[in-house]
C-alpha cells in the first residue's frame, strides 16, 4: 500500500505531462482563435456561466446592500415604547380625587396602585367618557351587568 500511493502519483504525473501539450496546445489553439473571433470567449461555456453568475452574485449584493441602507434605524426608545405604555389613574378616595399617569409594561392590571397624593392605596384605573355629559373627563368605570360604564353617565364602554 504504501509503494502504491507514489506509484499512482507519478503515474498520474505521467499522465499530466504526456497530456500536458496537448492541453497547452489545445488552449493556445482557444486563444488564438479568440484574438480572431473574440465572441468565441463568449461561446465557452465555462466562462459565459462564470460571468452569468458574478452577474447574478453582484445584484443580490446590491439588492441587500440597498435594503440594509433603506430601511431606516430603530428609534433608541422604541423598545420602551413597545414594552410598556402609560395608564391614567384617579383616586378613589372622596376627598383625593387626584388625576396622575404611571408608566407600567402593557397588560398591567395591578390597581389599585399608591396615590402620590395622598399616599392611600386608592388609585384606580381611569378611562375617558366621552359622553356628551362628562365630555371627555377621566373616570374610574364601574362593572355592571357584564359590562364597563361610567359611573356618572352611565355611557357603556366598548
Ligand atoms: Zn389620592
Ligand atoms: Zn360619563
Amino acid at each position: 500500500m504504501a509503494e502504491e500511493n507514489p506509484n499512482r502519483l507519478s503515474e498520474w504525473l505521467l499522465i499530466v505531462r504526456e497530456q500536458a501539450p496537448v492541453l497547452r496546445r489545445r488552449f493556445l489553439d482557444w486563444v488564438e482563435d479568440c484574438k480572431q473571433q473574440p465572441y468565441l470567449i463568449w461561446e465557452t461555456t465555462a466562462v459565459r456561466y462564470s460571468a452569468y453568475g458574478l452577474i447574478v452574485l453582484v445584484v443580490m449584493w446590491v439588492c441587500s446592500t440597498a435594503t440594509t441602507m433603506l430601511s431606516p434605524p430603530l428609534p433608541v426608545d422604541a423598545q420602551s415604547l413597545a414594552t410598556s405604555g402609560d395608564f391614567h389613574v384617579l383616586c378613589s378616595d372622596e376627598d383625593c380625587g387626584q388625576h396622575f399617569v404611571i408608566n407600567r409594561a402593557f397588560g398591567f392590571h395591578d390597581f389599585p396602585v399608591r396615590c402620590p397624593a395622598c399616599k392611600l392605596l386608592s388609585g384606580q384605573s381611569a378611562r375617558r367618557c366621552l359622553s356628551t355629559v362628562c365630555g371627555g373627563r377621566y373616570v374610574v368605570p364601574i362593572e355592571r351587568d357584564g359590562q364597563s360604564q361610567c359611573p356618572y353617565c352611565q355611557e357603556t364602554f366598548p
